[in-house]
C-alpha cells in the first residue's frame, strides 16, 4: 500500500493569500515523485499537508483511497517517515536518536540501520562519550552527519511512505553524493515524495513536478524536462 493522491488541493495560511492553487498529482505505491521549484513556491507546504500539520482548504489528499482527514494521527505518523533538511537531534546518544524511530527496536536493528546510513562507526565507538559531550557542549555533528542520523532513524521506523526534504545547505560534493546514495537506499520500494531544489539531484524520480507560485508549471520525467530546456 501507500498510494498518495493530491486532488485539486488548495491551501492558504492566511485568508488573503492562497499558497497552493489547485494541485493534483499521484505517487503510486513504491514510486518516487520529486517536487522542484524556486524558494517560496509551496514545496514544503505540500509535505506539511501530507503530514496533516495543516488541513487543505479545498480538494483532497488521500492514502490508498482514504481521505487523510479520516486517518488517525497515530496511523498517519506510523505510515509516514520524514528526513527533514535540518534535523534537530535530542540531547542524547546517537543510538537514542536513531532508536526514536522505533523505541522497541533491538540493539541489532539499531546497529544495522546505522550501518545502512553509514554512521555505524561512531555510534559503536562513543555513545557514552556523546552523552557526556552533549550535556556540556551539545552534539557536534555536521549537517551531513545529522542527516544520516535522520536516515538511520527512518530506516529503523520502516514506514511505507517517505518525505525527503533535500538539504539546501552547502555539503561538500563527496558528502552530498554519500547522502544521495543513502537516501536512494532508504527510498527503494517505498512511496517517496522528494522535495528538491535542483533538477540534477532527482534524475531517478518516476515523475518530476515543477511548482511555481503554488501551481504546477511543468511535469514529466527528468529526460523529458531536460529536452524542453
Ligand atoms: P518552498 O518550500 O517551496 O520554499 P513553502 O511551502 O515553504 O515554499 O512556502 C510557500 C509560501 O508560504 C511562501 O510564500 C511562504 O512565505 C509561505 N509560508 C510558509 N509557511 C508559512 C506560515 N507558517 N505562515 C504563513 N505563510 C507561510
Ligand atoms: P512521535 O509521534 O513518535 O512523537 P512525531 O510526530 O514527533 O513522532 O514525528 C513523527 C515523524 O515526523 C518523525 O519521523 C519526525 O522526524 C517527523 N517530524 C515530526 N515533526 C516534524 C516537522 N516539524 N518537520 C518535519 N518532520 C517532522
Amino acid at each position: 500500500g501507500g498510494h498518495v493522491r493530491f486532488e485539486d488541493v488548495r491551501f492558504s495560511y492566511d485568508p488573503d493569500r492562497e499558497i497552493l492553487k489547485g494541485i493534483s498529482f499521484d505517487v503510486p505505491a513504491g514510486r518516487t515523485v520529486a517536487i522542484v521549484g524556486p524558494s517560496g513556491a509551496g514545496k514544503s507546504t505540500l509535505s506539511r499537508l501530507l503530514f496533516r500539520f495543516y488541513d487543505v482548504n479545498a480538494g483532497r489528499i488521500s492514502i490508498d483511497g482514504q481521505d487523510l482527514r479520516e486517518v488517525s494521527q497515530e496511523s498517519l505518523r506510523a505510515a509516514i517517515g520524514m528526513v527533514p533538511q535540518d534535523t534537530v537531534l535530542f540531547n542524547d546518544t546517537l543510538a537514542y536518536n536513531i532508536r526514536y524511530g522505533r523505541p522497541q527496536a533491538s540493539e541489532e536493528d539499531v546497529q544495522s540501520a546505522a550501518e545502512l546510513a553509514q554512521i555505524d562507526g561512531f555510534v559503536r565507538r562513543t555513545p557514552k562519550g556523546y552523552a557526556t559531550e552533549v550535556g556540556e557542549r551539545g552534539l557536534k555533528l555536521s549537517g551531513g552527519e545529522k542527516q544520516r542520523v535522520a536516515i538511520a532513524r527512518t530506516i529503523l521506523k520502516n514506514p511505507p511512505i517517505l518525505i525527503l526534504d533535500e538539504a539546501t545547505s552547502a555539503l561538500d560534493s563527496h558528502t552530498e553524493r554519500e547522502i544521495q546514495d543513502a537516501l536512494e537506499r532508504v527510498s527503494r520500494g517505498r512511496t517517496t515524495l522528494v522535495i528538491a531544489h535542483r533538477l540534477s539531484t532527482v534524475v531517478g524520480a518516476d515523475e518530476i513536478i515543477v511548482l511555481e507560485q503554488g501551481r504546477i508549471a511543468e511535469r514529466g520525467t527528468h529526460a523529458a524536462l531536460m529536452l524542453r530546456h
